[in-house]
């Protein structure tokens, strides 16, 4: 399957995104992932990236769809991928259906995670995420590791992402709105979205996508 994830910041794209993967056995493609990787290993990718992604902006497209296509030409994207950050916003979409089109593929749903705005600040601001592997995430009051500031899966070291503050959060919210809400229509228009509320737990969540997606066998 191809599918796209959209919801705003805070929605639980990421987490969602780990277990969906897994039970769809596709790869899980995540732009935000694939940036702070590059920023991490110091690349030219990373450095062009960081102040964009600090100050809760968009990653100009020159730099984002390339990055994006050439890890959707890895060989284990061949069969599917969960796109999760990408497209966001209306000329990504447009790129990504011309580079499935001239493929001879095209995309199977696009599950849009819906939660309301105050939910998302308190759940960006209290987030904490494991160095080791992105998918490993804490909320200090929600979901507390069992020693502060340590991964219960891997014992890492937990970390708050330098765009998670309160203020960057706003400013993500609002180019949300202003820039990737915009392909929901877009996909719309190609019968494709599929929207569910991202309330809840994150197992039920889980649940309500795979039934959405028409997979609750898988
Ligand atoms: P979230 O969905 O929680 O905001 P992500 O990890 O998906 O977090 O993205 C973090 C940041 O990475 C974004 O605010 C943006 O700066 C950058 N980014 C990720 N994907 C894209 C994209 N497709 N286009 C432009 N910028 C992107």
């Amino acid at each position: 399957m191809r599918i796209v994830l959209v919801g705003p910041p805070g929605a639980g794209k990421g987490t969602q995104a780990a277990y969906l993967a897994k039970n769809l056995s596709i790869p899980h493609i995540s732009t935000g992932d694939l940036f702070r990787a590059n920023i991490s290993q110091g690349t030219e990718l990373g450095k062009a990236a960081k102040a964009f992604m600090d100050a809760g902006n968009l990653v100009p497209d020159e730099v984002t769809i390339g990055m994006a296509k050439d890890r959707m030409a890895q060989p284990d994207a061949e069969g599917g991928f969960l796109l999760d950050g990408f497209p966001r916003n209306v000329s990504q979409a447009e790129a990504l259906d011309e580079s499935l089109k001239a493929d001879g593929q095209k995309l199977d749903a696009v599950l849009d995670l819906e939660v309301p705005e105050d939910e998302v600040v308190k759940r960006i601001a209290g987030r904490r995420i494991c160095r080791n592997d992105s998918s490993h995430v804490f909320h200090v009051a929600y979901s507390a590791p069992k020693q502060e500031g340590v991964c219960d899966t891997c014992g890492g070291e937990l970390y708050q992402r330098g765009d998670d503050t309160e203020e960057t959060v706003r400013r993500r919210l609002e180019v949300y709105h202003a820039e990737t809400e915009p392909i929901i229509d877009h996909y719309k228009a190609q019968g494709l979205v599929v929207t569910i509320s991202a309330l809840g737990k994150v197992t039920e969540v889980t649940k309500r996508a795979m039934e959405a997606l028409g997979r609750s066998d898988a």
